[in-house]
């Protein structure tokens, strides 16, 4: 029998709802059952797409090709349960699906309403999960008391009384804020916020109360009586200095035992901690530092690379080193010399990205990398600007650049109208929406035998998540390779490049895929695990 835990938050946004979905799902595999999670967005994109990395932080990936939610990277990294498009909807998508529908006919002339017609869809996305889980966790976006969300709690309302106490559970996560004139943590936005839940017929039957300090008994004792729960299914949920000792302190404060015992499951084992044990003591016990700079645009918000910071932990974790990142808005180097920013740097790496700005300001962080021997981790448009800059600095083309920023001499980098997906040719013009339109999700890639890159993943077959339009050139192969430029990964077809490496640098790799996507702390990604190794020999040097 398949259950299903409702996540929703309250008080403010920006609680750790993923995060703490994320951990519960941990918990619960790792008391040996099966867990899926999934997240319902209220805004009205269809996905998160085509909004700004500012607006929402950085869109994830999946390995069939949706753009989603970046919270579905914290349930894969905490569960190694591939995420899939089935498991992000949004506003968008339900509203699109029944307007489709209407418009086909399909409601016989019913005069399509919010209730039923829309929580009947947002219904149906919740049960098709009932696989195979034990376990199926549907966060939903966004605080309660938002307008936007409430046909979702509709939904689930009734999903709820539909399957029945038995089958399904409400946690609701809040905060406690802690007020310095009176000494003490808040618990009156928590009693409201669980009134407003309580209004649209929920019974929150567990809390999540972030803090950040000790929940003092009776302020527990109050929380529970005026929620009307039990004093130990109010769960503190203290600021942790990493997130992966969430599970563990969740796991300390009752969470997954409380859930067990709502749902009268008595002979669930002890859950197997050690892994995650094992991860917080190498973060909290390093042997060494290096440091990266990350050259890229959004650099001052973080959650818009927030893979890319959690692989390159991954790839500190896996090396018992700390990882200090050094995000460089990359448009600096367009006006100043790179060498006071980058001059005590272990490696440097330009992540994906889109658009002019700031792309001169990368190639010369490439040139920098490239000329002093510092190891450089080129992805998507990294590698792309990788590959322009040794156009540029050692072919001497001149004019090399990306048709990305409009027409040039030397289209290094080009447009792709048509590509192969399996047996399949996905085809695209210029003047096609930008929602949706890119090559996206898992491919497969081959590796050239005695290459850096094929020796790093110890395998010539590869598969990796992609999201992008423009390609390197595969006319400029053999100009390229006579500078020691290699084309070490291409698509099964040959057409594509999907690695570059340099081949008299200690280590220089660009790919045109995203591995941070795949990268877990129990299981980090070998290029992560490699360039981090790479620094920590160069920090050696300096
Ligand atoms: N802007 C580039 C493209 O669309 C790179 C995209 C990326 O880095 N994800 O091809």
């Amino acid at each position: 029998m398949t259950r299903f835990i409702f996540i929703t938050g309250g008080v403010v946004s920006s609680l750790g709802k993923g995060l703490g979905s994320a951990a519960l799902g941990a918990l619960l595999q790792a008391r040996g059952f099966s867990v899926r999670l999934c997240k319902m967005d209220p805004y009205l994109n269809i996905d998160p797409g085509t909004m700004s990395p500012y607006q929402h932080g950085e869109v994830y990936v999946t390995d069939d090709g949706a753009e989603t939610d970046l919270d579905l990277g914290h349930y894969e990294r905490f569960t190694g349960r591939p995420a899939a498009q089935s498991d992000n909807i949004t506003t968008g998508r339900i509203y699109t699906n029944v307007l489709q529908r209407e418009r086909r006919g399909d409601y016989l002339g019913a005069t399509v309403q919010v209730i039923p017609h829309i929580t009947d869809e947002i219904k149906s996305f919740i049960s098709e999960k009932d696989g195979s889980a034990d376990f199926v966790l549907v966060e939903v976006g966004g605080t309660v008391g938002d307008i936007e969300s409430l046909p979702f709690l509709e939904a689930i309302r009734q999903f709820t009384n539909e399957v029945g106490r038995k089958g399904a559970m409400h946690i609701h996560v809040t905060l406690l804020p802690y007020i310095p004139a009176a000494g003490e943590l808040k618990t009156k936005p928590t009693q409201h916020s669980v009134k407003e839940l309580m209004g649209v017929g929920i019974r929150p039957r567990l809390l999540l109360c972030r803090a950040d300090r000790e929940i003092d008994p009776d302020e527990r004792r109050k929380i529970a009586l005026f929620c009307n729960i039990d004093y130990e299914d109010v769960i503190p949920a203290m600021d942790v200095s990493t997130i992966y000792e969430v599970p563990l302190s969740y796991h300390k404060e009752g969470l997954d035992t409380q859930v067990l015992d709502y749902f009268r499951i008595e002979d669930a084992k002890e859950p197997d901690l050690s892994t995650w044990e094992e991860i917080v003591r190498r973060i909290k016990e390093p042997e060494t530092t290096v440091e990266i700079a990350v050259v890229g645009k959004y650099t001052n918000l973080t959650d818009s690379y927030k893979s890319l910071n959690e692989a390159l932990q991954h790839g500190g974790i896996a090396n018992n080193t700390k990882v200090k990142i050094k995000f460089i808005e990359a448009s600096v180097f367009e006006k100043e010399d790179p060498t006071p920013y980058l001059h005590n740097i272990n490696g440097i790496l330009v992540p994906g990205g889109f658009g002019e700005r700031g792309a001169e300001g990368k190639i010369k962080a490439v040139q920098f990398a490239r000329e002093r021997n510092i190891p450089y981790f080129g992805i998507c448009f990294g590698m792309q600007l990788a590959v322009i800059e040794a156009a540029r600095n050692l072919a001497g083309i001149e004019g090399a650049s990306s048709t990305e920023f409009g027409p040039c001499d030397d289209a290094i980098i080009g447009l792709m109208t048509e590509w192969t997906k399996g047996n399949d040719t996905e085809q695209r013009d210029q003047g096609d929406d930008l929602g949706g339109t890119m090559r996206l999700g898992a491919y497969p890639a081959l590796l050239e035998e005695g290459s850096k890159v094929c020796d790093i993943y110890g395998s010539r077959d590869i598969e990796e998540r992609h999201r992008h339009r423009y390609e390197v050139n595969i006319n400029y192969k053999e100009e390229l390779e006579k500078y020691n430029l290699k084309f070490s990964g291409m698509s099964p077809d040959g057409g594509l490049p999907e690695v570059v490496e340099h081949t008299t640098h200690p280590w220089f790799i660009g790919v045109q895929f995203h591995p941070e996507l795949k990268s877990k702390p129990f299981d980090p990604h070998p290029l992560f695990v490699s360039f981090i190794k790479a620094a920590i020999t160069q920090s050696r040097l300096v």
